[in-house]
């Protein structure tokens, strides 16, 4: 990576997701590579769900960053294959997404040779509070499709589960 790309890439470190601020766009882990062109940097993204709204103003806070740290011009690509997966949430990622009240999505179950799966989990969710085990689901869709509402036994609070897929 060029040192310009590697300064891109760190920058992008302090972008939020716009759905989920407590963790950049680098931690979810859509940014997928930076190059360098002889006409500009050129960011790759993978979004995270098909059609997401958010994907536009992910783009524009990605090229903002880029632009207010001088390292413009820059434009950004989108590959859509491999697609997205909570499996790319980084270590920084889960430890900040519990930090913020979210159970970090566990690992997606991918078959032998095979995609990786929508898998219903059965095992117990862990309180990001107090790392209970004691916890139920009280709805599959949270804020976002892509939470589910759970509320821990243990300490009362509610709290939401970042769903793998
Ligand atoms: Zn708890």
């Amino acid at each position: 990576m060029t040192p310009r790309a590697e300064a891109a890439w760190r920058v992008l470190g302090d972008v939020p997701d716009p759905e989920v601020p407590a963790i950049s766009v680098r931690d979810l882990g859509i940014v997928r590579d930076v190059l360098e062109h002889d006409d500009g940097l050129e960011v790759v993204l993978t979004p995270t769900y098909s059609g997401c709204p958010a994907t536009e103003v992910i783009e524009r806070s990605v090229l903002d960053a880029i632009s207010a740290a001088g390292l413009g011009p820059a434009r950004v690509s989108m590959r859509r294959a491999p697609a997205w997966t909570t499996d790319w949430i980084s270590e920084d990622g889960r430890r900040k997404l519990r930090e913020y009240g979210i159970a970090p999505p566990g690992p997606v179950a991918v078959p032998e040779g095979g995609a990786p799966i929508r898998i219903v989990r059965r095992e117990r969710i862990a309180c990001p509070r107090c790392a209970s085990l004691h916890t139920e689901q009280l709805s599959a869709f949270g804020s976002t499709a892509c939470k589910a509402l759970y509320r821990c036994l243990a300490c009362q609070e509610p709290f939401e589960l970042f769903k793998p897929i």
